[in-house]
């Protein structure tokens, strides 16, 4: 896969960004990554139907849709929450790409991530006949919410394969923290990852220390988390978010999208305001995608969002 990089200078300050909003207009950035050796365990494991967990607006749910459809997996979106009246762009495309939805109530599915999370093979299995019927986990290959499993971990360490120059800063949005720990353990030592939690919580730092104990059994201590950009939480937005990711895609034409980039951005800009970083740092920052969210984000709240 080819990425770039694109250079933009904010009040002095460059900052590289790496584009993989742009490795595929669908795949999107660094879901194209978590799930590429799930692909391929899946048809190791002769499974060709991918069963995973999101909610309505999920890029998770979305990159697996065209993932499926691409590479001839039939697909099953296991969606929080009540069945809307009419169904949002996010799940109108996956619909389209072939895959099949199941909504499932708020209870379900914390029962669905926690058993899928702990590995709880049979007493998932029972849960998930229950929502659909024909489930096998002979046939159905698992995922868990967000992508993030040992197979995401050896996908999001190749991120910066593509990259040969050297930072001292990488910054990165975090989710389910997948790809933030894979780019912590395949960075070199001189460069600090800066972590940009686009949720409310202190889990965090945790979830992050267990995932890297997954990848190796190495000491990491090359990494924080900026803990104060999270906006209120997935769905949740300000005023102040809209106007900067409007007034950065005004100014630099990059699309942004507003559960993941446009915080991590509007939090990069505020560092640099505050004088965190130095003038002669070289800043990279990755741009994981998700743009497929703006359409149903400006379904809902009127059409404020540039792209
Ligand atoms: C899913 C996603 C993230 C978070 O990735 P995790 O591996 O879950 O931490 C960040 N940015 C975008 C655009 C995403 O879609």
């Amino acid at each position: 896969m080819k990425t770039y990089l694109q250079s933009i200078i904010y009040k002095n300050t460059n900052i590289d960004i790496l584009r993989l909003d742009l490795l595929h207009p669908d795949i999107q950035g660094n879901k194209y990554y978590k799930l590429k050796y799930n692909l391929e365990e899946a048809k190791a494991q002769k499974k060709n139907i991918l069963l995973s967990f999101g909610g309505e607006y999920s890029n998770h749910i979305h990159a697996l849709s065209l993932a499926g459809k691409v590479n001839n997996y039939k697909t099953i979106g296991i969606i929080r929450g009540d069945k809307p009246e009419k169904l949002n762009n996010t799940l109108s495309e996956a619909a389209k790409n072939g895959m099949q939805l199941f909504f499932t109530s708020r209870t379900n599915f914390r029962v669905l991530r926690k058993l899928v999370n702990e590995n709880e093979l049979e007493e998932c299995e029972a849960l998930l006949k229950t929502i659909v019927s024909d489930f096998d986990l002979k046939t159905h290959y698992l995922i868990p919410e967000g992508g993030t499993n040992t197979f995401a971990l050896k996908g999001t360490q190749e991120i910066l394969s593509t990259v040969d120059v050297e930072y001292n800063h990488i910054c990165v949005s975090i989710g389910t923290a997948g790809t933030i720990a894979g780019i912590i353990a395949s960075s070199p030592k001189y460069s600090k990852i800066i972590g940009f939690p686009s949720l409310k919580g202190d889990f965090f730092e945790n979830d992050i220390k267990l995932l890297l104990v997954k990848i190796s059994n190495q000491e990491y201590n090359n990494w924080s988390l900026q803990n104060n950009y999270h906006f209120g939480g997935f769905g949740a937005y300000i005023d102040s978010l809209v106007s900067f990711m409007n007034s950065f895609y005004d100014t630099y034409k990059i699309p942004l999208d507003t559960v993941y980039t446009g915080k991590m951005f509007f939090g990069i800009f505020d560092l640099i305001d505050k004088g965190f970083f130095n003038e002669k740092d070289n800043i990279l920052a990755i741009h994981t995608g998700g743009l497929q969210g703006i359409k149903g984000f400006n379904e809902k709240n009127g059409n404020l969002i540039h792209y």
